[in-house]
C-alpha cells in the first residue's frame, strides 16, 4: 500500500487531497496546526503540529522500518489568504518567514532521512502559485500573460508571490542537487466547498458568495473591492485535485500552471453568482481596497501538452456548487 504525507491537511486543498488519496487506497498521515473545519478528516493519522519547528517536521516525515520514508509528500502548509490578507502588506513578514521556514524544514529533513537510510524514493509535491508571475505582464486586464516561460525577469506584486517563487526554486534545487523527485504546481485561484468563506482570509469567489448569501431573497447591495474590471480565472477544487494527482504520476519536474482559462472580470463573477442565487445584486465599489494585479488568467498550453489535462467545468457550474455550500454555512451561522 502506498503511503502519503499531507502537510497543511487541515486546510482547503489539503483536506480535499486527503479524501482523494484515501479513495485511491493510500495510507495517509496528515499534519496541520488545526483539524479541518468543515468535515472530519479521513486520514489514517492526523497530528496537530507546527511545521515551523524542524523537529516536528522530522517526526512527521519519518516512518517506522522497513518503510522509513513516504512514497509521496504533498506540501500545502503555508500562511495563506485572499487579497485582504496577502495584498495589504500587514502580514508580509509572517507570510515570508513562516512559509519559507516550513519549506526549508521539509526539504532538509527529507534529505537527512534519505541519507540516514540510503534511500531516495519520496516524491515531493509543492503547491506554488500564479502570484509569482511578474506584475508587468498582468497590467492589461484583457491580455495578461501567465505562460510558465514568462516568469523572468521576476517581479511578483506581493511578498507572498516572492516567497512562492523562492520556494519553487528551493524544491528545484533539491531536485538538481539531491535527485529528489519533485512536482511543482502554480495554482490559479482554487475555489469550492469547504474553502475558507469568512474571517479575512477568504478569496474573491467565497467572499462574493458570502455577501450575496447574506442578502435578503430580493437581493440588495454588496461591497466590491476595486472597480470590478480586474480579471481572473478560477479553478474548481475537484479539477485542481485531479490535475495535481496527474502531475504527481508524471515525470514532469518543472513548475506548471494548474488553472482555468475561463477569464472573467470580478463584475462578471458577481453577475454569475447573482444569477445562481436568484437575487438582484447592485454593486458598491470600494476603490481603495487591495485588489492585486489588474489581470490574470491561466495559460494551459504546457499542461495540455505534457499531461493531457485541461479544465472542463464552467465557472457557473462550479459556482452553483460553491454558492449552495456557502449559503448553507451562512444559514447555519445565523441559526
Ligand atoms: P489553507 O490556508 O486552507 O491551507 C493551508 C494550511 O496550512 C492551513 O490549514 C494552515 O493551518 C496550515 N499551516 C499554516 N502554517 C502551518 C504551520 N506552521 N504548521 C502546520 N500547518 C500550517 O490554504 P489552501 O487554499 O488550502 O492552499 C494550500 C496551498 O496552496 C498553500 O500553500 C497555498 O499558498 C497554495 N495555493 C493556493 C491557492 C488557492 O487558490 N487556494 C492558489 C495558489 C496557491
Amino acid at each position: 500500500m502506498k503511503k502519503a504525507l499531507v502537510l497543511g491537511a487541515g486546510g482547503f486543498i489539503g483536506s480535499h487531497m486527503v479524501k482523494r488519496l484515501k479513495d485511491e487506497g493510500y495510507w495517509v498521515r496528515a499534519i496541520d496546526l488545526k483539524e479541518p473545519e468543515f468535515s472530519a478528516t479521513v486520514a489514517d493519522e492526523f497530528f496537530i503540529r507546527d511545521l515551523r519547528n524542524q523537529q516536528a517536521v522530522k517526526d512527521s516525515l519519518i516512518l517506522a522500518a522497513p518503510d522509513q520514508a513516504f512514497d509521496e509528500i504533498y506540501q500545502f502548509a503555508a500562511d495563506m489568504g485572499g487579497a485582504g490578507f496577502v495584498f495589504t502588506g500587514d502580514h508580509d513578514a509572517d507570510i515570508m518567514h513562516n512559509s519559507a521556514t516550513i519549506n526549508l524544514n521539509v526539504l532538509d529533513s527529507q534529505r537527512e532521512i534519505n541519507e540516514a537510510h540510503g534511500i531516495n524514493k519520496t516524491k515531493l509535491f509543492y503547491s506554488g502559485s500564479a502570484c509569482m508571475y511578474p506584475e508587468y505582464n498582468q497590467m492589461d486586464p484583457e491580455n495578461p500573460n501567465c505562460e510558465e516561460s514568462s516568469a523572468y525577469p521576476a517581479n511578483p506584486d506581493s511578498e507572498y508571490g516572492w516567497e512562492k517563487l523562492f520556494s519553487e526554486r528551493l524544491f528545484l534545487s533539491y531536485h538538481r542537487n539531491y535527485g529528489f523527485p519533485v512536482a511543482i504546481a502554480r495554482y490559479h485561484n482554487i475555489y469550492g466547498p469547504e474553502g475558507t468563506w469568512d474571517g479575512g482570509r477568504e478569496k474573491a469567489p467565497a467572499a462574493i458568495c458570502r455577501k450575496i448569501a447574506k442578502l435578503s431573497s430580493d437581493g440588495g447591495e454588496i461591497e466590491v473591492w476595486g472597480d470590478g474590471l480586474q480579471t481572473r480565472s478560477f479553478l474548481f477544487i475537484d479539477e485542481c485535485i485531479e490535475a495535481t494527482r496527474r502531475l504527481m504520476q508524471s515525470s514532469f519536474a518543472e513548475p506548471i500552471n494548474i488553472g482555468s482559462e475561463e477569464m472573467v472580470t470580478i463584475n462578471q463573477l458577481i453577475a454569475i453568482v447573482s444569477e445562481v442565487s436568484g437575487k438582484d445584486v447592485t454593486r458598491k465599489h470600494k476603490l481603495d481596497a487591495p485588489t492585486g494585479v489588474r489581470g490574470r488568467n491561466s495559460s494551459n498550453d504546457l499542461i495540455r501538452r505534457e499531461l493531457g489535462w485541461d479544465y472542463e467545468m464552467s465557472l457557473k457550474q462550479g459556482l452553483e456548487k460553491t454558492y449552495g455550500w456557502i449559503n448553507d454555512q451562512v444559514n447555519a451561522a445565523d441559526n
